[in-house]
């Protein structure tokens, strides 16, 4: 008997109640009840953004919301900042030139984080730049960007800032009020714990009213018309329903945990994972981590791509492997959404496992102890 375990940064692990509720027979998405679950997830949606802007629910993946955010604020002759250091900056980048906007990139080295000076510096120099587009964790190396720092350049300055939040959401803080980020996106399958298929966009008032001047083309993703049915209970054409119900479900235990607690957990999951992967001697890649997931090197001899198939072939244990340049290279372990404690003791145990069968000379429970370790240090009054 075999039984899966999934530590991707998406789809991440579905609630039972959340999957029974997507069981149960469809019903109109124009219905009076209807209406009351989508301005009861608008709302929770606003808890976990950490802000009182209203949330917009779109039927897309992250993407979806990311263009969203470029055709709906941004016009033909703007010029803004794309932090590149790794697969989602570069997508800000890929979507600027689909639509024609001019782009700055700061590259760093996949793994590492922006310093904000830089950003700064950048600024200093364009001051007529309209938006810097960063992310929270760039999933494709676990690696966090100081998006509060961020904010503290941007938000005195006629520049907007655009965080791609889509892996981190409810898992790295990420307060958008307090922190004064203009533009925030995110989607429902990592720390919503909910199926692929709805995305997600928060906006301030400088950001609405950017709206407002923006002359780029726009009409499935048109803000406005997501905002003007959003407060009605509705969205502007069908909603993904069945997802929308689930995701109400997700929420509930987030909102009772509290979303301050929720990134506590991520932090000290993250935090474990972090000390196993040094106690088996790996590395990891990020200089800054994320509380999202945890991207570890392997060393040179080992087949990442072919240790990670191995993984789900044989254990039943689905960890992501390495994106592009770090195909084969990294295997990367999410801690993301429905986790507790003991999920991270399952993927740290089936690592050692893993390495030790391919003839890796790990210290076997060397990793378990660090981690059992760190979680029990972190419960400091249990
Ligand atoms: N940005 C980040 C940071 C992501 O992690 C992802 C998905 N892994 C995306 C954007 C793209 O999201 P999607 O695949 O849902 O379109």
């Amino acid at each position: 008997m075999k039984k899966h375990f999934l530590f991707t940064p998406g789809p991440t692990p579905i609630p039972p109640e959340a999957l029974l509720a997507m069981a149960a027979p469809i019903d109109y998405h124009r219905s009076a009840e209807a209406v009351v679950i989508i301005k009861d997830v608008l709302a929770k949606l606003k808890h976990v953004f950490q802000t009182r802007n209203d949330v917009l629910l779109l039927t897309s993946s992250g993407t979806g919301a990311m263009e969203g955010a470029l055709a709906n604020l941004l016009s033909s002759k703007d010029r803004v900042i794309v932090i590149r250091s790794g697969k989602f900056g570069e997508r800000w980048g890929e979507i600027c030139s689909a639509y024609g906007i001019e782009f700055e990139p700061i590259d760093l080295e996949w793994g590492d984080s922006v310093h904000p000076q830089a950003v700064a510096d950048l600024l200093d120099k364009r001051p007529d730049t309209k938006a810097v587009l960063s992310t929270l964790c760039e999933t494709s190396t676990g690696a966090l960007h100081d998006v509060q720092q961020l904010a503290q350049i941007t938000r005195d300055r006629p520049t907007l800032l655009f965080v791609d939040a889509v892996s981190a959401l409810g898992a790295d803080d990420l307060q958008m009020d307090n922190w004064g980020i203009d533009v925030v996106v995110s989607c429902s399958q990592k720390g919503l714990m909910t199926p692929p298929g709805l995305g997600f966009a928060a906006l301030n008032n400088r950001a609405w009213e950017a709206v407002e001047q923006a002359n780029l083309p726009r009409f499935y993703f048109d803000f406005r018309k997501a905002r003007d049915a959003g407060l009605k209970g509705s969205t502007p054409y069908t909603p993904a329903i069945t997802f929308i119900i689930a995701l109400q479900h997700a929420l509930n235990r987030i909102c009772s945990e509290g979303i301050r607690d929720v990134i506590t957990r991520h932090a000290r999951l993250a935090e474990a994972t972090r000390s196993a992967a040094k106690a088996i001697g790996l590395e990891l890649l990020a200089s800054n981590p994320a509380n999202t997931l945890t991207s570890i090197r392997l060393p040179e001899k080992i087949d990442g791509k072919a240790f990670v198939e191995m993984m789900r072939k044989k254990h039943g244990v689905t960890y992501a492997g390495g994106q592009e340049k770090l195909s084969g290279k990294i295997i990367r372990i999410a801690h993301l959404g429905w986790m507790c404690e003991h999920d991270v003791i399952i993927a740290i145990s089936a690592l050692e496992r893993g390495l030790a069968e391919i003839g890796y000379d790990v210290p076997l429970g060397a990793g378990v102890t660090a981690a059992q370790e760190t979680l029990i240090k972190g419960h400091p009054t249990q």
